[in-house]
């Protein structure tokens, strides 16, 4: 299983970049982890659109879904051309779906996350945790047939629960949205010292940092986190993908 960071601003995204978006393949199975704001653009660097397997959304902050109705319009005209012969199936932790704008229901088949359901994609099964936000936002766990643990954080505030999500991953990829300095300036997110906090308990193999503020120097998240740990740990970059 690889994962390649293709979005990783929190809010909006810089020029050429891309808010939170991450692509697991695993074999031949493409999926996607949040699609934000400019990851239509990036993700064809890495897999041609009409090879998408499922999208999974983790909340409906526009920085993890705007680009979703961009898709929607992608994989209506691949299906015009011939290039892609069935529906995306797009997973999202909202109660009331109905509300989204999406327009083609026979193109983009939108269902609901719920917690306590897992959800198989070829070699690929995710399941769900509860996080500390704004609104509903869920963590993910990705696992293929080898055992191999992806978890993604998406959006959250300190909780036991995102700590022991993250226990035994291989990878971990952690929203770190702000300095040390600021830690409890909002209550929906992570500082780097309480980041360290959550890696100290899970112990995974490996630490991805993402959905970054726009100020300040990302080195310096990076190096606040290392202070309070010694867990393996990366920033989502450009071009960024680890092999699990
Ligand atoms: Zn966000
Ligand atoms: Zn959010």
């Amino acid at each position: 299983m690889k994962v390649t960071t293709v979005g990783y601003w929190g809010a909006y995204p810089n020029a050429n970049e891309a808010t939170s978006c991450y692509l697991v393949q695993d074999g031949s199975v493409n999926v996607l982890l949040d699609c934000g704001s400019g990851a239509l653009a990036k993700l064809q660097n890495y897999i041609s659109l009409e090879s998408l397997d499922a999208v999974f959304i983790s909340h409906t902050h526009t920085d993890h879904m705007a680009d979703l109705f961009s898709l929607e319009y992608a994989m209506l005209i691949q299906t015009q051309l011939g290039n892609r012969k069935r529906p995306l199936d797009v997973f999202i932790y909202e109660e009331d779906l109905s509300k989204l704008p999406f327009e083609f229901p026979a193109i983009v088949h939108v269902h609901p996350i719920k917690l306590k359901e897992e959800i198989t994609v070829g070699s690929l099964t995710l399941s769900f945790a509860e996080n500390l936000h704004e609104i509903p936002c869920v963590a993910m766990k990705v696992i293929n047939a080898e055992g191999k643990v992806l978890v993604y954080s998406a959006d959250t505030g300190m909780t036991e629960e995102i700590k022991n999500f993250g226990k035994s991953a291989d990878v971990f990829i952690v929203e770190c949205s702000f300095f040390e300095q600021q830690k409890g300036l909002v209550k929906g997110h992570l500082s780097t010292i309480e980041v360290a906090e959550i890696v100290n308990f899970s112990k995974p193999k490996k630490v991805v940092l993402t959905h970054f503020p726009h100020y300040g120097d990302r080195e310096q998240l990076l190096e606040e986190v290392k202070k309070y740990t010694s867990e393996e740990i990366y920033l989502a970059s450009n071009d960024f993908t680890v092999t699990l």
